[in-house]
C-alpha cells in the first residue's frame, strides 16, 4: 500500500541542534546496522522505517557494511526509500561510513582516499541517492595520514556527494587533529559517533569535552548496549534476541552477558519502575540528559521496539540521588 507519513510527525519529536552547525536532528534516530540485511524480512524493515518516520525520526544512519551480507542494508533501504520515502528526501538526514573490511585487497578498508572515494560511490548508488547528508569515517586508522582521510572528507562535499562529515570512535586527541585539519580545510566536522551506554561512558572522559569546545555534535550509538539495557535479558537470553542470534562483527555474544552485568541490569530495572519508566526508557533517558547529546541513534529489531523507546522523551531529567544510585549500579 502507498505509503503517506503521519501529518503529527513533527509534533511528537524533539529537534536538537547538531553542535553549532545549522543542522538539527531528531533525539532519537534510528540505525540500520542490524535487522535491515538480505538475512532479513524486508517488510519488518520498511514498517519500522515507516514507524520511525511517523514519529518525527528524521534520520536514519547506515553504513557501507551494514547487512549481512555486507551492503544490503544500504541495498534495501534504498528500495524502500524509492517507494515510500522519495517524495520525503528533503525531511531526511541519511548517514553512511566507510573504515572497516568492505571488499577485499588492500583499497577496500580503513581510510584512504582510494577506499573511502568508491566506497561512497557504491553507497550512494546502492541506496539511490544523489548525495548522503552526513558521510562519516568509520574508525581511525593508524596507517593512513590524518590529512589524506579528512582532505578526502572536504572532497566529497565539494563534489555534493555529502552535505556534512563526521568521525566515529575517534578517541579525542585524534579527534582533536581530525576536526583542526577540517576546520582548516573549510569544511567543518559535523559530529562524532561514538559508543556510548551505562555500560561503556569512555566519552565522559574527555571526549565530551572536545567536542563541546570546537561545536561539534555527539550522536551515541549503541546506546542500549545492544539491547542488554532493556527488559530483554532479565530471564536469560530469549531466542529471538540478538544475543542468540550468533551474528558476530562485533554484535553481542552469549558470553558477554555475565551474572554480574545481570543483576546490574535487574538493579537498572528497578530503578526505571521507580520512574516509571521501562529499562530501555531511562537507558535513552540517561544519555540524553546530557544537552551536548544531538541525538541518540537506537537499533530495532521490531516497530514496536521503535514507539517503546521513544516514550524515553517524556521524562529524561534525574535527581542527584537517581545519578549517584546509578553510579553506584554500575561501579
Ligand atoms: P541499541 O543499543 O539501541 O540496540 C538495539 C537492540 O536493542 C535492538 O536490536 C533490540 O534487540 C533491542 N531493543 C531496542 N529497543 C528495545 C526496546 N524498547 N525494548 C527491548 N529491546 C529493545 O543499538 P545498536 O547496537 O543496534 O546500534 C544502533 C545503531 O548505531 C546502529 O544501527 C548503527 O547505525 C549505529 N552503530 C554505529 C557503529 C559505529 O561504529 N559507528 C557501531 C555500532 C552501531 P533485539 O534485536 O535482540 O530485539
Amino acid at each position: 500500500m502507498q505509503y503517506t507519513a503521519n501529518e503529527n510527525r513533527y509534533q511528537k519529536m524533539e529537534y536538537r541542534r547538531c553542535g553549532n552547525s545549522g543542522l538539527m536532528l531528531p533525539a532519537i534516530s534510528l540505525g540500520l546496522w542490524h535487522n535491515f540485511g538480505h538475512i532479513d524480512s524486508f517488510e519488518n524493515a520498511r514498517n519500522i522505517l515507516r514507524l520511525a518516520f511517523d514519529n518525527g525520526i528524521t534520520h536514519f544512519d547506515l553504513a557501507n557494511n551494514y547487512g549481512p551480507p555486507p551492503g544490503s542494508a544500504e541495498e534495501n533501504f534504498g528500495k524502500i526509500f524509492r517507494d515510500d520515502f522519495i517524495h520525503y528526501r528533503d525531511e531526511l538526514i541519511i548517514s553512511s561510513k566507510a573504515g572497516w573490511g568492505m571488499w577485499p585487497g588492500p583499497y577496500g578498508d580503513w581510510g584512504s582516499k582510494k577506499y573511502l572515494v568508491a566506497s561512497l560511490d557504491q553507497s550512494l548508488k546502492r541506496m539511490g541517492l544523489e548525495y548522503v547528508d552526513i558521510f562519516y569515517h568509520h574508525r581511525p586508522d593508524p596507517e593512513t595520514p590524518l590529512e589524506e582521510t579528512m582532505t578526502t572528507l572536504d572532497l566529497m562535499v565539494r563534489q555534493g556527494k555529502a552535505l556534512y562529515v563526521g568521525i566515529s570512535s575517534y578517541q579525542p586527541d585524534e579527534a582533536t587533529k581530525a576536526i583542526q585539519i577540517l576546520k582548516q580545510l573549510g569544511t567543518p566536522c559535523l559530529i562524532h559517533q561514538p559508543k556510548y551506554s551505562m555500560f561503556d561512558r569512555w566519552v565522559e572522559d574527555g571526549l565530551l569535552d572536545v567536542l563541546e569546545q570546537n561545536g561539534v555534535g555527539c550522536i551515541p550509538f549503541s546506546p542500549l548496549a545492544q539491547g542488554l539495557l532493556t527488559n530483554k535479558y532479565l530471564k536469560g537470553i530469549p531466542k529471538d534476541s540478538r544475543a542468540s542470534s550468533h551474528r558476530g562483527n562485533g554484535a553481542i555474544e552469549e558470553d558477554q552477558l555475565s551474572d554480574e552485568k545481570i543483576n546490574k541490569v535487574r538493579e537498572l530495572n528497578v530503578l526505571a519502575e521507580e520512574r516509571g519508566q521501562n529499562l530501555a526508557q531511562m537507558a535513552l533517558a540517561w544519555i540524553l540528559k546530557d544537552k551536548r547529546i544531538s541525538s541518540v541513534i537506537i537499533g530495532a529489531s521490531k516497530p514496536e521496539q521503535v514507539s517503546d523507546s521513544i516514550k524515553c522523551l517524556n521524562n529524561y531529567s534525574f535527581t542527584a540521588e537517581e545519578l549517584n544510585r546509578i553510579n553506584k549500579i554500575l561501579k
